[in-house]
């Protein structure tokens, strides 16, 4: 009994973890200069195509579910 619900405490922490895991690597960007768009894991990057700082990020999680 006890094992069990150990078992569901490890199993939450792991769903968790996952979030935060596809949450880090699921920054959709959208460079305003040159319009490059590109997935990366944290806001913040400048653009890979024209190094520009000048890049829109939008969490994939704040995506409406259509
Ligand atoms: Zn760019």
């Amino acid at each position: 009994m006890s094992q069990e619900r150990r078992r569901e405490k490890i199993d939450l922490e792991d769903y968790q973890a996952k979030i935060a895991e596809s949450n880090r690597h699921n920054v959709f960007s959208h460079c305003r200069v040159c319009h490059y768009e590109w997935v990366t894991s944290a806001a913040g990057e400048s653009c890979p195509s024209c190094q520009s700082k000048n890049v829109q990020y939008i969490l994939c999680w704040q995506f409406p579910d259509d």
